[in-house]
């Protein structure tokens, strides 16, 4: 349950950040790329037994680019024909709902919201208990009488 919850969450917050003006400061193969090298480092510092909520999560973040893009930029890269999809199942691919911005004119706003996105993404980590491999465990104990060992 908590799987398909965070899968459903990392849907919707995709969609806020999509719909949120921004800019993209990288090319499409450096954003994958360094998409690919947190996804990779994120695995290696998480709890193994959080591994399927993080898998959950970050799929459901990533499923509406592969649905609405994926064909298009694989096709772009690889030099491939995939059927590409004519319309967009997610809203906020389209022109009239998407955040994105192409022309520069709003560089400041755009890194503002980027670096808002690291601190609350930092925080949200940190303040975890026991998420991360090198957080220390705290130990459940329902009484102060175990707290001594
Ligand atoms: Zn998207």
């Amino acid at each position: 349950m908590r799987c398909v919850l965070a899968f459903l969450i990392g849907i919707v917050v995709h969609g806020i950040l999509d719909i949120t003006p921004h800019q993209y400061p990288f090319r499409t193969r450096i954003d994958i790329l360094i998409s690919t090298l947190f996804f990779i480092v994120s695995i290696m510092l998480i709890r193994p037994k959080f591994i399927p909520l993080f898998g959950a999560a970050f799929l459901g973040s990533i499923l509406p680019d592969l649905v609405n893009l994926g064909p298009q930029i694989f096709n772009q890269f690889f030099e491939t024909s995939f059927p590409v999809l004519k319309f967009k199942i997610f809203p906020w691919h389209r022109a009239e709902y998407s955040g994105s911005i192409y022309d520069n004119s709003r560089t400041e706003l755009s890194y503002t919201f980027h670096i808002m996105l690291v601190f609350l993404s930092s925080a949200l980590i940190l303040l975890g208990r026991n998420v991360l491999r090198i957080q220390k465990k705290i130990a459940k104990c329902p009484t102060n009488r175990c707290s001594k060992r």
